[in-house]
């Protein structure tokens, strides 16, 4: 086995090996550089301590000192050189309460998560793998190193990034692993919010994020995303749909690009659904309103895993209008519409999730829902390149137009403003400074 080490990942190997100490990649880089992928980062592990490493470079930073961790920067690239160390006790299923140094790799690796990122590598020894992450790679598996419920129970994180790494690389858990997640799952609640939204990202925008079902099957979006089980103890009995919710929901996240916002509007398009179910007298389920409610039920989720504002309402907006105009024949207007209430920037991301939507759903009807959104793009496109009036900032008056015809400013003026534009999206050949002064002037806004 031969990997690539860059250059300057090179230098400071062996800088440090002839000062006499041990240093090779490890972890992720060497994981990703043995499946062909480009590593993110290229860490490095040694028996030399922080102030021996600090000792060797000119330029380093003391990025997290009391773990071992010093960057050394190489030009304007950091590298972190991690001395060997061994995880003290954790305190509840989160941080090691200390860390101890160790001159021993073998005892460094074992404090490591899963076989596959349990590997070290540099050009004197070559690779080592002494937990069988390389065979674990040519299976395809996610593994514990150790015993699974003792590493879970020293750290719950490593739950979600065991589905997160099988998404990200289309593994299947191995059995005792699995069984051990099962178990660990509810200790999850001792993790913050903030690292299982980095982890439910990570497995959102990976090649594999419907694999978001294994946490449903061993209990885990049972703590985490208890909405998720919801739909998927809701039955659809509609001839739109061939699954049931949270089967549809699965569906469709691998049916558009991997866009953070875009998935995670999949994620919770019809996350409004058990709520809003009713049978009617032939037994056909309808779920009315389950996208207003489904939007305000992501903001609460989303609000919950400290998502940030921006990400909390480019989805919300999607889900609230992802079944916007549903049935209807497209019109210009009808599009217009919709790129006013989504917003311009937001509107080609929600056409993708419509077309993920009815990709998920059954064939009824398929090819028409699609000529649709065919339609719907066709105007889109249109109403683009005839730059047509879709806000308020390309409306042909603005607020200064109405001062100076004496309307003073306030919520009456947003009133006509408001009400100009709707006039618009109608007739966009109105756009038109003179018109729609005329227009204000005489008072027609009232009608
Ligand atoms: P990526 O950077 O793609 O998310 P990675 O494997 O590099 O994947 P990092 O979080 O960067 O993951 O961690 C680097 C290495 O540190 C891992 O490969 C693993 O060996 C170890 N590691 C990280 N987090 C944990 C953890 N919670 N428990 C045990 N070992 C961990
Ligand atoms: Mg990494």
């Amino acid at each position: 086995m031969k990997i690539q080490i860059p250059e300057k990942a090179k230098f400071i190997i062996n800088t440090i090996e002839a000062a006499g100490f041990e240093a090779y990649v490890v972890g992720g880089c060497v994981r990703d550089s043995i499946l062909g992928r480009v590593p993110g980062d290229w860490d490095i592990t040694t028996s030399a301590k922080p102030e021996q490493v600090k000792g060797l470079f000119r330029r380093t930073i003391d990025t997290g000192i009391q773990h071992g961790t010093v960057t050394v920067m190489m030009d304007k690239e950091g590298f972190e050189v991690t001395t060997y160390r061994i995880d003290g006790k954790y305190e509840d299923s989160r941080h090691p309460k200390e860390v101890t140094f160790t001159p021993n790799l073998e005892e460094d690796l074992k404090r490591r998560d899963f076989t596959i990122n349990a590997m070290a590598y540099n050009e004197s020894k070559g690779l080592i793998d002494i937990f069988g992450g390389m065979e674990d790679i040519q299976a395809g598996v996610i593994r514990c190193v150790g015993d699974a419920t003792q590493r879970f129970k020293e750290d719950a994180l490593r739950i979600m990034r065991a589905i997160r790494f099988s998404a990200q690389l289309g593994y299947t858990i191995e059995e005792h692993t699995a069984e051990a997640i099962r178990v660990m799952a509810p200790t999850l609640r001792n993790i913050s919010a903030e690292r299982i939204q980095v982890e439910l990202v990570k497995l959102m925008t990976s090649d594999h994020p419907d694999y978001i079902r294994r946490a449903y099957e061993l209990g885990v979006t049972a703590v985490v995303l208890p909405e998720l089980d919801a739909c998927m103890a809701t039955e659809q009995h509609n001839p739109h749909h061939r699954y049931n919710v949270g089967e549809h929901i699965l569906h469709s996240l691998v049916e558009i690009r991997p866009d953070k916002a875009g998935r995670l509007a999949m994620l919770f398009h019809d996350i409004g659904k058990p709520s809003t179910l009713t049978t009617d007298e032939k037994g056909k389920d309808h779920f009315y309103k389950h996208a207003l409610v489904g939007a305000d039920m992501a903001r609460e989720i989303l609000r919950r895993l400290k998502f940030d504002n921006d990400t909390i309402h480019r989805v919300c907006q999607l889900v609230k209008y992802h079944d916007y105009g549903m049935g209807q024949e497209p019109t210009a207007y009808l599009v217009r519409r919709a790129i006013y209430k989504i917003g311009e920037e937001l509107f080609p991301l929600l056409l993708q999730v419509k077309q993920a939507d009815i990709m998920a759903q059954s064939d009824y009807k398929r090819q028409d829902k699609l000529n649709a959104l065919d339609k719907w793009q066709q105007l889109y496109r249109q109403i683009l390149a005839e730059g047509q009036c879709v806000s308020m900032k390309t409306l042909a008056v603005n607020g200064r137009d109405l001062m100076e015809a004496g309307i003073p400013s306030g919520p009456a003026m947003g009133e006509i403003l408001k009400a100009a534009l709707q006039m618009v999206l109608e007739y966009p050949e109105r756009n038109d400074r003179k018109y729609l002064m005329d227009w204000i002037a005489a008072g027609r806004y009232k009608e």
